[in-house]
């Protein structure tokens, strides 16, 4: 474990996400906003752990933005956002959004089980949010929530304690 800046963490990630996703698919793009408060306080984390957690959120709000782009409704703008806060007593917290699909209630209560997936063979594994939960909870402590409207888009909130 190591102090860790999740501004940095997050911004580094998010850039790695768009830019793997824009190498694949010249045609993907969204709206990028990041919210991130400064100062934040550092947080006792093991920093790669962490990375995976925030790239497999980031690459599933994209998909989920682009899902609902292939909709074709007129006037949509795929944007994703990306905030953090401090809480009190020093932990930090990272809210993913996305204004995609939404995740349909049914769906919902599976997405953190190992192995589940709506992608295509081949375009998820359904292990993301199921380790994500593991690393986040067991790993550093926190929670991994979510808030999701079907046709509206998601937001993944994951809250960090502060380091011992
Ligand atoms: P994978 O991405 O390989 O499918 P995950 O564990 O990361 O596996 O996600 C499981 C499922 O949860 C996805 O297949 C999708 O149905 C749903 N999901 C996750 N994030 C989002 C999101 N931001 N918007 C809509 N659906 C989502
Ligand atoms: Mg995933």
């Amino acid at each position: 474990r190591q102090p860790t800046d999740l501004n940095v963490l997050a911004d580094e990630y998010l850039r790695l996400a768009y830019h793997g996703l824009r190498a694949k698919d010249k045609s993907f793009n969204a709206t990028l906003t990041t919210d991130f408060a400064s100062p934040l306080p550092k947080i006792e984390a093991v920093a790669q752990d962490l990375g995976r957690v925030l790239l497999n959120l980031f690459t599933n709000a994209f998909y989920a933005v682009q899902k609902r782009k292939e909709q074709g409704e007129t006037g949509y703008a795929p944007t994703v956002r990306v905030a953090t806060r401090a809480l009190p007593g020093g932990g930090v917290e990272v809210r993913v959004h996305d204004n995609g699909t939404g995740i349909p209630e049914a769906v919902r209560q599976k997405i953190f089980q190992p192995f589940f997936t709506t992608k295509p063979t081949g375009e998820g594994t359904g292990l993301g949010l199921s380790l994500s939960y593991d690393i986040v909870t067991k790993g550093h402590a926190g929670t991994l929530a979510v808030e999701t409207e079907e046709g509206q888009g998601t937001e993944f909130i994951i809250t960090l304690p502060a380091g011992q």
